[in-house]
């Protein structure tokens, strides 16, 4: 399972990816002020934010622990191309002729500035679709504008993806509809398509050829992940992802690293790997089984990687694994920081504002990991989620664990490359939007810990519940009262001298941050109802739990006033000690309601403070918001890693930049699978084209 973007800290159904609630981080101390002066956003194309990512830790990895990496890194690479053609059949003969006339410009420069709009767009969403709502985009200048920069390219020396026998003329009528065309294959995963339409037929990806899911309902799949369903001749067949299989040459060339890379790896590292070669080779299910289990077990190891068919999102029918791989190292800094939390978890149950009754007496905090990422291609970069919680098999989650981890430096980066007039639209002051740029990234990560690590693990059911789970009492209130929760904890002990005893946070710096942080949960309870483009009533669980937070204590208490500058509403906080009595009030009220499972007192909170909203207020909102042209989505540019050679050739270290530039990676990646996709082609398990 993936986090996406901007959920506030749980998964669970997350809105738009959104700038406003993301954690930001830094690589001086905790939570202390991020990284600044750096180049984060290095360019806009239409709704897409391009950043660079950043892994600070990397250079300070153990020489052995680079060189693992390294090796990894090559793998997470030499798998890439096995996602794009996953995700359309088209994709690589797309993608290998724009990169041709990216790489060998010539023509007006309008239809020059098209082609580079479209190849990034094409690069961000790997393939025409994207990535947000499954549509289909297109290039705008015309098919002869298109054709006349082909052939000046190969005049040049570009060479494109032809077929034995196909001229360049051919190659462009062939690809024609999928380049011009935003009807053909519109869509690339359909799970609810129009009624009588078939979700297969109606989704453009590759994870199925000619097959229809009715068809496959009495048939018997025995790689639901791992393969792609065919008909050929009549007949239904299994194309399965592995050695000798499908994606033969990409899996063959992965293998290569993996095995490069265990010479370095720890030893259950080294075991998981090796079972990961094994399913590779395989394919078979007892053979994926065996790997989750040895990558589960390895829990200890600074590096580590996700390389393989993993998420399912993909696929209409939730059965095909797309590939992916991220590499990684545990952030030691943070995920202390999480772990000192969990360790004074009962300090915390013991100083709930909640009556004594409710307290646990052997509270456990809740960890994860905190990692940073060096590169994620495939299904998971450039468009990266926040956080992943694998194996997805729920028999060996239950037997034998997960693993969850948070991306650090990818929230870090999301944080630092928001548009800085998001911050001040909303802001009643010029020092409300000063303290906001330095300080509410490391606020906001400190206050989701809490959340996470202390709120949803603190307090205890009435006894008369026993037995009985509080969601059977409060039912469809329960979600949002329990987010409700969580957030009040983090919000009542952010201010406490506690945080900064336990050297979190150091001192002169307590007061700005928990103000920092005030404001922002004040202000976003304004901004966020821009996502509610219809209606006047909140669905979604996190959303109701901050409107109704927010809105009591504008009733309540005397910490926010509502005002009005310019025709315009802010939520200003005028008094932090007011703020943090009124959390200690609801979040009394709101233990009581979970503990005794109170229904009635549940729904009266929400439907009083968190539901409805005034759509006036939203429409402004709307169009404050709109004025600021906010990116949609955004991908990332990953760190580069080379190799320090010596004499012999030999891996001696392995250094990291930072390109700031998509085009050259793009470029770069596409290099180093050129053979593999070639092979690709040229083998009978190569594309089918035509569906
Ligand atoms: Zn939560």
């Amino acid at each position: 399972m993936t986090v996406a973007a901007m959920s506030i800290a749980c998964s669970g159904p997350v809105p738009a990816p959104d700038t406003e609630q993301s954690p930001a981080s830094s690589s001086d101390g905790a939570f202390g002020p991020a990284a600044a002066g750096r180049k984060y956003l290095v360019e806009r194309v239409d709704e897409a934010a391009i950043v660079q990512l950043y892994a600070d830790g990397f250079a300070a990895l153990p020489v052995k622990e680079r060189i693992l990496t390294w090796h990894l890194y090559q793998a997470a690479i030499a798998g890439r191309d096995i996602f794009y053609d996953q995700r359309y059949a088209h994709n690589l003969d797309m993608r290998d002729v724009v990169e041709a006339l990216i790489s060998h410009p010539a023509g007006e420069a309008p239809v020059r500035a098209e082609i580079e709009r479209y190849t990034k767009l094409f690069w961000a969403n790997s393939g025409p679709y994207n990535n947000l709502t499954a549509r289909k985009f297109v290039l705008t200048c015309t098919p002869e504008q298109f054709a006349s920069a082909v052939h000046a390219a190969a005049e040049k020396g570009a060479t494109f993806p032809l077929r034995p026998g196909e001229t360049i003329d051919q190659m462009l009528t062939r690809l024609k509809p999928m380049f011009f065309d935003a009807s053909f294959d519109p869509s690339v995963t359909t799970k609810t398509p129009a009624s009588g339409r078939d979700i297969l037929a109606s989704s453009a990806n590759n994870l199925y050829s000619g097959v229809t899911a009715k068809e496959l309902e009495g048939f018997d799949e025995k790689y639901p992940l791992n393969s792609r369903v065919v008909k050929v001749d009549g007949r239904i067949v299994e194309e399965v992802y592995r050695v000798g299989g499908r994606y033969d040459p990409q899996i063959r060339d992965i293998i290569t690293h993996l095995e490069a890379a265990i010479r370095y790896a720890p030893d259950p590292t080294a075991q998981a790997l090796r079972a990961l070669i094994g399913w590779y080779r395989t394919g078979e299910e007892r053979d994926r089984r065996a790997y989750d289990i040895a990558w589960v077990a390895d829990t200890s190891s600074s590096i580590d990687t996700i390389n393989g068919f993993t998420e399912v999102y993909l696929d209409a029918r939730g059965m095909k694994g797309a590939w992916e791989a991220l590499v990684y190292y545990v952030n030691r800094t943070k995920t202390a920081a999480i772990q000192k939390l969990a360790s004074e978890a009962q300090w915390f149950e013991d100083h709930m504002p909640w009556d004594r009754q409710y307290c646990k007496e052997n509270v456990q905090g809740v960890t994860a990991n905190i990692i940073d990422v060096v590169i994620e291609t495939g299904d998971a970069g450039p468009i990266t989620p926040i956080g992943i919680n694998l194996p997805n098999e729920q028999e060996v989650r239950e037997k034998y664990g997960s693993k969850s981890v948070s991306i650090a430096n990818v929230n870090e980066a999301y944080d630092r490359s928001m548009d800085a007039g998001y911050r001040s639209e909303f802001s009643w002051s010029p020092e409300e939007t000063a303290r906001a740029k330095q300080w509410q990234g490391a606020a906001h990560e400190l206050a989701t810990d809490l959340h996470e690590v202390i709120g949803h693990a603190s307090g205890r059911l009435n006894h008369n519940l026993l037995g009985c789970t509080p969601q059977t009492h409060l039912k469809e209130q329960y979600s949002a009262l329990e987010e409700a929760r969580a957030d009040l904890v983090a919000l009542y002990f952010l201010p406490d001298p506690k945080i900064v005893e336990m050297g979190l946070i150091r001192p002169e710096d307590h007061r700005e941050v928990a103000l920092a942080e005030y404001e922002n949960y004040a202000r976003t309870a304004l901004v966020q109802l821009r996502r509610m483009r219809e209606g006047t009533t909140i669905e979604e669980d996190h959303m109701r739990n901050r409107q109704m937070i927010v809105n009591w204590l504008i009733a309540n208490t005397k910490a926010i006033e509502r005002r009005v500058r310019d025709g315009k509403a802010y939520n200003v906080v005028v008094d932090a000690g007011a703020f943090r009595e009124g959390v200690g009030r609801l979040l009394a009220e709101v233990q009581r309601i979970k503990s005794n499972g109170d229904y009635a007192a549940a729904k009266a909170l929400f439907e009083r403070h968190g539901i409805h909203f005034d759509p006036k207020l939203r429409d402004e909102i709307v169009a404050r918001v709109a004025k600021l042209n906010l990116p949609s989505y955004t991908a990332f540019i990953q760190p580069r890693l080379e190799p320090v050679r010596a004499a012999d050739g030999a891996v001696r270290d392995v250094t990291i930049s930072y390109p700031q530039d998509l085009t050259a990676q793009m470029l770069e990646y596409s290099k180093a699978t050129r053979a593999t996709r070639e092979e690709f082609r040229r083998s009978a398990a190569g594309p089918v084209q035509g569906r």
